[in-house]
């Protein structure tokens, strides 16, 4: 296959970084440089399982939430209506193939299937085919990365629109953090029931009264979190990530 042996500085994508600053391998980066996710701009140390050594490598949380062109799931393996007749006992691998390319808030990207699994890549130069990304993101042997910045350009998530599920999330966030305080015997179950109000959180009627059993009234509520982080979009958590909203600190 043609390799490029420089970087084509000419047709990147308006959100990508300037030319100049597109990194190159392993060598254009000094050990300070952190690799983040080319959609969300979480580095690599924080990211759930981003693909370094990857062109524009996307996170394993950002690729949840791959579409395809027609806003369906992306088919891995076969492609829809075309799996094989399977024999009673017979276990067989699908090929190494899916969808390409997926979007992620509006941001085309490539997958590489391979050992059952794959990894995505942003695309930088808008390619019409999975050959042509491979041949405008390689640099002889290297990767590049036209987004390493902590908010990439491009990406279609509003946190306005989000702000409801948003701030549903930080209460539960917030009510989780004072179980474990409950737990650690730093606060009471008093600096909980206002959060559990606010946060609109029923309680099931098994539980004993806050006054009876404060741990394990808060076992409860723990329980009661859990189910409603059910009904948060994952949207949600890419706001999160991409705003750097997250006031997860102490
Ligand atoms: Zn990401």
């Amino acid at each position: 296959m043609d390799t490029r042996d420089t970087l084509d500085t000419d047709n990147l994508i308006p959100e990508a970084v300037p030319p100049s600053e597109v990194l190159v391998g392993s060598e254009s980066v000094d050990k300070e440089t952190d690799l983040r996710c080319a959609v969300c701009g979480t580095p690599a140390d924080e990211a759930v399982s981003l693909p370094t050594g990857y062109s524009n490598p996307v996170c394993q949380r950002c690729d949840e939430l791959a579409i395809s062109a027609d806003g369906t799931n992306p088919w891995e393996g076969h492609p829809p209506g075309q799996w094989p007749e399977t024999e009673d006992g017979v276990i067989y691998s699908p090929p190494d193939a899916g969808e390409n390319p997926v979007f992620i808030a509006g941001v085309k990207c490539w997958r590489r299937y391979r050992f059952g699994g794959w990894v995505t890549r942003r695309d930088a130069y808008d390619c019409e085919t999975l050959e042509d990304f491979q041949y405008y993101h390689r640099i002889g042997r290297d990767w590049i990365h036209a987004f390493n910045v902590p908010q990439p350009d491009g990406v279609m998530i509003s946190n306005e629109k989000w702000d409801v599920p948003i701030q549903q999330r930080q209460r539960l966030d917030d009510i989780e953090k004072t179980v474990e305080q409950i737990r650690e015997g730093i606060v009471t179950v008093d600096d909980l029931i206002p959060k559990i109000a606010a946060a609109g959180l029923t309680v099931r009627s098994e539980a004993p009264a806050p006054e009876d059993d404060p741990e394990e009234f808060a076992e409860f509520v723990a329980y009661e979190v859990e189910q409603e982080r059910h009904d948060i979009p994952s949207q949600v958590d890419l706001c999160l990530r991409y705003y750097g909203i997250d006031d997860d600190n102490e």
